[in-house]
């Protein structure tokens, strides 16, 4: 042979070996990337990506100014590994009253890049090839790759949809964990349950009964929770939060993450923290100092501020974790009401600033296509932001490639937005509706 087609026919057959890591295998699409995108490109009104478009409170804001404006040089360098330390010790402070329990600031909290790094430190640190790890659905979408990328297999359990009484709108509430399903799921392989309330998306905050019947698996079963409560100050109509850290047996099982960008409405800081027994929280820092190592000091230094000053108003009207809800709660009302007005029938959220409904009214404008692979809900979200310039998610990407199609006929909007932004949607959706009733 040419000794140039001997060079061509080596170079593709090593070409032709995969570059990436077996790892990665089908997780690289990602909806955010996708929809995010989508909506720059075509949204007038953005209700999809959750992300406050109002403020952050000024004196979160302030806090920040001071940290990189003052005189201290060392707010512009590295501060400790594990969480600049006034605000690992305002957390253990703010969350060991919550627990009731007395937190150390150094092995009981550790800060970290957002909540997802967080959530991706307790798969990396506790899950290995052959663990299985039981996710409830409909699920923050990452769960699952990052459950794969440790090696594991994640198990789905649904929430079930309870039918509402007749003429009632219907709530997160009446999508409920079966426990007998639930203890279905649960064996030898069970390494972990990831819970999620209050539940991004459908707002759905998890009552007494069902925690305690997800903590006596845990314990029963020898499994560790990760339990994601990043919505945790954005609950409604008087529901209470209950942390599963605080029922009996589950303190020394589970680690608690929580985020900034959440609490403080400030996404873009990408200030989260785990909170749990050193036991657990060991191997986290483990990840962590092997992978980020460090988050931005002035951020951290900004949010221990804002945590001092809701530790000194816990409980009083003027808290920001009290008011942030009351507003939340009108903007909630307003969505429902617009997206009832015009036959999209809302799922009333208990918490979160997300809120579904169902698009089956809606569906003339989008025919179904059975050839394609391509769940109904997300080709419908992509012509309503191309044709109606209203962005929102599907729903069906928050559950698994198996469950999706019979999830495709809900979108999740976001309303954490201004009263403009709100109004410019309901123009949106009235014009919509005008439309398609006289055609
Ligand atoms: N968990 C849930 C349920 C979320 O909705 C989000 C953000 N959308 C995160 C975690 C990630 O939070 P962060 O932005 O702090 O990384």
């Amino acid at each position: 042979l040419p000794l140039r087609l001997i060079f061509s026919l080596s170079w593709q057959a090593k070409m032709s070996k995969p570059v990436q890591a077996q790892r990665l295998e089908g997780i690289d699409k990602n909806i955010w990337v996708e929809f995010v995108n989508l909506a720059a490109t075509y949204s007038k009104v953005n209700l999809g990506q959750g992300f406050p478009d109002f403020p952050p409170p000024d004196f979160l804001k302030e806090a920040f100014v001071r940290a990189v404006s003052g005189q201290s040089q060392a707010l512009h360098q590295y501060t400790r590994a594990f969480g600049h330390p006034p605000l690992v010790k305002v957390l253990a402070q703010f969350f060991g009253k919550l627990l009731g329990r007395d937190l150390d600031p150094m092995t009981n909290v550790m800060v970290t890049v957002g909540a997802y790094q967080a959530l991706f430190c307790c798969f990396q640190a506790f899950v290995e090839e052959g663990n299985e790890v039981i996710i409830i659905e409909p699920f923050f979408d990452c769960y699952e790759p990052m459950v794969r990328m440790a090696g594991g297999t994640p198990v789905f359990v649904p929430l079930r949809l309870k039918a509402p009484e007749a003429g009632r709108l219907m709530s997160s509430a009446d999508w409920e964990l079966d426990p007998a399903e639930l203890a279905s799921k649960f064996s030898e392989r069970t390494k972990a349950i990831v819970l999620n309330s209050p539940n991004n998306p459908l707002g759905k905050v998890f009552g007494r009964r069902e925690l305690e019947a997800v903590a006596r698996l845990c314990v029963r079963h020898g499994a560790l929770c990760f339990s994601d409560e990043v919505y945790e100050w954005l609950v409604y109509d008087g529901r209470q939060h209950l942390r599963v850290a605080s029922l009996p047996g589950m303190w020394e099982r589970t680690v608690t993450i929580g985020s900034s960008g959440k609490t403080f409405s400030v996404t873009g800081w990408k200030v989260g923290w785990a909170v749990g027994p050193d036991r657990l929280l060991r191997h986290l820092r483990t990840v962590h100092q092997n992978s980020v190592y460090h988050c931005a000091t002035a951020a951290q230094e900004a949010v221990a501020q804002g945590f001092q000053r809701e530790l000194e108003l816990y409980g009083k009207p003027e808290s920001y974790f009290m008011q942030l809800p009351r507003e939340l709660g009108q903007k909630r009302d307003s969505l429902v009401q617009s997206l009832a007005a015009v036959g999209m029938k809302p799922i009333v959220p208990e918490g979160t600033y997300f809120l579904v409904a169902d698009i089956s009214e809606f569906k003339s404008d989008v025919p179904e296509d059975p050839s394609s692979d391509e769940p109904y809900d997300s080709r419908f979200a992509k012509w309503m932001v191309k044709k109606k310039g209203l962005a929102a998610i599907p729903f069906s990407a928050f559950f698994c490639d198996a469950h999706k199609s019979s999830h495709s006929h809900f979108l999740r909007f976001c309303f954490a937005k201004e009263e403009a932004t709100l109004k410019a949607a309901n123009d949106i959706l009235q014009a919509w509706k005008r439309e398609k009733s006289s055609s």
